[in-house]
């Protein structure tokens, strides 16, 4: 299935990260938009790492950033295409400004521009649009010709400074464009800076120009995107509103590379519950630390997907077939969206109970493992076979999980206070000990029904129910103080699932030899 847009050409996205940090959460929403935006409609979907900043750039991150796409489930079809492996592309297309004299040399010292050209931080802190009216002063580069150009060039060189290239901004008129989220736009050429296309190279040793490696002159963001975007032919660009300002400076450049610009789609920033840009002050920003703190794939992308855009009604749980089938762009808000931890819980513990149980199981199967407690006859593989032991195995871990989850808000609780179903080496909660284990009859009482219980015919909740029942009414006492007694000894929890169901759980042998073992711990007269 591919989508021909009206103009014949097939619809590509890209998400363009920028190695200089982990994925955050905003970089997150804007790629599962892009991925749902090019599933929605059949189109490309284009992975590029934006890593021409040598100064910001970690190229060790890089793989931080694609583990939290697959981790997101955000599989792309192209790339990734590094634009450091690019850099003649940049080069010539500013050769070409240079040529058609829409752009010209800077001679400056790269002091006067820094910061006009650097490509923006995922997330920074400045505000989505900076609207000064004041208009910009242009560089005197702008206007040398001849015989003042070479003089200025030969000063330049003679002091070391490499020439940069600069964009020639009109001085009058506007530049519009429309944005799918946003509507028209319009700015006065007057009020854009003749920005840097191509930073001034580093000059080697000699103080002369590279010829080659790593010190060619480096494209700024505004030519690296746009270039590429017109070379991977790039039909929609959804991101950050943060862009919105850059906007104006790269239709400039489509227009003078003899481009089409594309479909632009701003989507909201997204804010703490105090309403100022997320940082690290609300908590976690990265995609990945959600992943680590035991969240659902697929709830995380559940939530994402609600920062900035609405299905027109009042729907949040989407599985992400649903996600796919309704997402579009004219559902994404121009208001900010805040992120509210609170829900993202919420959407966490919906799909912990609402997945269907082998949807779960592998979830549960890797923290199992990262916790060093899986055990190999629990896995699929042994059932494939069908080998009847380890088809039993299998089902006995769909049940347990089964039983474990409606008391679950993140994985980590299968094994934190769920510990005891998955193996005999847990300890006693000292307030469930405080609250249930003070009685000292308790010791002669849990001996008793262990002696009970190991004489079931039948292991299953009735029998189990019984057999409590029957020694709390000859012992004389209160049925609870046995449940409850029981249910520290065979979990180490004041709170766990219904303790009859835990018992079948956790297994006869296991559920008597725990009693046996919490005799000596209950405290004497
Ligand atoms: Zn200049």
């Amino acid at each position: 299935m591919t989508a021909i847009l009206q103009n014949g050409s097939t619809l590509r996205v890209r998400f363009a990260p920028s190695p200089t940090g982990y994925l955050h959460v905003g970089g997150g929403r804007t790629a599962l938009f892009n991925w749902l935006f090019a599933r929605n409609q059949g189109g490309t979907f284009i992975l590029r790492v934006e890593d021409t900043d040598v100064e910001r750039n970690k190229p060790e991150l890089v793989d931080g950033i694609l583990d939290a796409m697959r981790w997101l489930g955000l599989d792309w079809d192209e790339g990734p295409v590094f634009q450091s492996q690019r850099l003649e592309l940049y080069r010539a297309a500013a050769e070409k400004l240079l040529a058609s004299g829409a752009a010209y040399h800077c001679y400056c010292a790269p002091e006067k521009y820094a910061g006009a050209d650097a490509a923006p931080a995922d997330e920074p802190a400045a505000a989505a649009e900076s609207s000064k009216p004041a208009a910009r002063q242009r560089c005197g580069c702008r206007h040398l010709t001849g015989a003042a150009r070479a003089e200025a060039a030969e000063r330049a060189r003679a002091q070391g400074i490499l020439p940069a290239v600069r964009f020639r901004v009109p001085e009058s008129g506007v530049t519009q464009f429309a944005d799918a989220v946003f509507g028209a736009r319009e700015v006065q050429n007057a009020e854009i800076e003749d920005f840097v296309v191509l930073r001034s190279p580093r000059p080697d040793a000699s103080g002369q120009p590279p010829e080659s490696g790593p010190s060619l002159p480096l494209p700024t963001y505004q030519l690296g995107a746009v270039v590429d975007d017109i070379d991977m032919r790039i039909t929609h660009v959804i991101r950050g509103a943060d862009h919105l300002s850059n906007t104006p400076k790269q239709v400039l450049l489509y227009h003078a590379l003899g481009a089409k610009p594309p479909i632009f789609a701003h989507v909201p920033l997204i804010l703490g519950a105090d309403r100022t840009r997320l940082s690290k002050r609300h908590g976690a920003t990265s995609v990945g630390s959600y992943a680590d703190e035991g969240f659902l794939p697929e709830a995380f992308r559940n939530f994402l997907a609600l920062l900035g855009w609405s299905p027109g009604d009042d729907t949040e749980f989407m599985r992400s077939a649903e996600l796919l089938r309704r997402f579009s762009l004219a559902g994404v808000s121009r208001t900010n969206a805040v992120f509210d931890r609170s829900k993202l819980e919420w959407f966490n513990t919906e799909y912990l109970q609402k997945l269907p149980i082998e949807e779960l199981l592998p979830h549960i199967e890797g923290e199992l493992k990262r916790a060093g407690l899986w055990q190999p006859q629990w896995g699929l593989s042994t059932a494939a076979l069908g080998d009847a032991k380890g088809s039993s195995q299998r089902e006995w871990l769909a049940r347990t999980v089964d039983l474990i989850r409606p008391r679950t808000r993140l994985l980590g609780d299968f094994t934190t206070w769920a510990l005891a179903f998955f193996t005999d080496d847990f300890s006693y909660d000292p307030a469930a000990v405080a609250k249930f284990w003070k009685d000292p009859k308790l010791a002669d009482l849990l001996a008793k029904l262990a002696d009970a219980l190991a004489a079931l015919p039948d292991w299953n909740h009735d029998a189990c129910d019984k057999a409590l029942r029957d020694l709390a009414a000859a012992e004389g006492v209160k049925a609870g103080l046995l449940i409850n007694a029981t249910r520290v000894a065979i979990t180490g929890q004041a709170v766990a699932p219904p303790l009859f169901d835990t018992m079948v759980a956790v297994g006869q042998p296991r559920v008597v030899s725990r009693l046996r073992r919490a005799v000596p711990a209950i405290p004497k007269l």
